[in-house]
């Protein structure tokens, strides 16, 4: 079965959006349909059932939505890495550049101990730099980082290779050229 071209075919594409020239890649029918639902979980399951994983980190918003069920079937815990201002107790926090300005994430200080083995996980790599930033927020609190995790990457826009670069491990489902 190719898992992968099963998936893409309920991944929808929406041009021009949130902006002219953006084609944005629609998860929600994935997760609308039980049965790619079920399928993108399991892969990632098997993928991590027989490593000895701490914690899933999941990045703001849609990695929340696979991190946790990813958790829970894993049995270990979950931590979100959130944007700028949500998170209440104290938290270390990672700037990182997008096309138009900046963005900050945030993470609670006691989320993660050293030692601890995380996996990051989030829908999309495109830049990169929403998974780089999760990644340096990890390692400042002392985690290892075992891999990167996302359903899509957009080769075209040179953020896989740059993570990969900076000698983080990264998987993903589909990709898009
Ligand atoms: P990057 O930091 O790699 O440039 O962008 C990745 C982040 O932006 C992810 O958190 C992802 O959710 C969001 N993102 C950017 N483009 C898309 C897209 O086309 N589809 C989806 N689902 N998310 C996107």
């Amino acid at each position: 079965l190719d898992f992968s071209g099963y998936l893409k075919n309920r991944i929808r594409t929406v041009p021009d959006w949130p902006q002219q020239g953006v084609m944005f890649r629609d998860i929600t029918p994935l997760l609308q349909n039980p049965k790619t639902f079920r399928m993108l979980i399991d892969i990632f399951v098997y993928r991590y059932m027989e490593e000895k994983v701490d914690l899933i980190a999941g990045l703001d918003a849609r990695g929340f939505i696979i991190g946790s069920v990813l958790a829970y079937e894993l049995n270990v815990g979950f931590v979100p890495i959130r944007k700028k201002g949500k998170l209440p107790f104290k938290t270390v926090s990672e700037e990182y550049e997008l096309e138009y300005g900046n963005a900050t994430v945030e993470m609670h200080t006691d989320a993660c101990k050293p030692g601890d083995r995380v996996v990051l996980i989030d829908d999309l790599v495109a830049t990169g730099g929403t998974m780089l930033a999760g990644a340096k927020l990890l390692k400042k609190l002392g985690a290892e980082v075992l891999e990167a995790a996302a359903i899509i990457d957009l080769p075209e826009l040179g953020g896989s290779q740059l993570v990969r670069d900076s000698g983080l491990e990264l998987f993903t489902v589909c990709s898009y050229d």
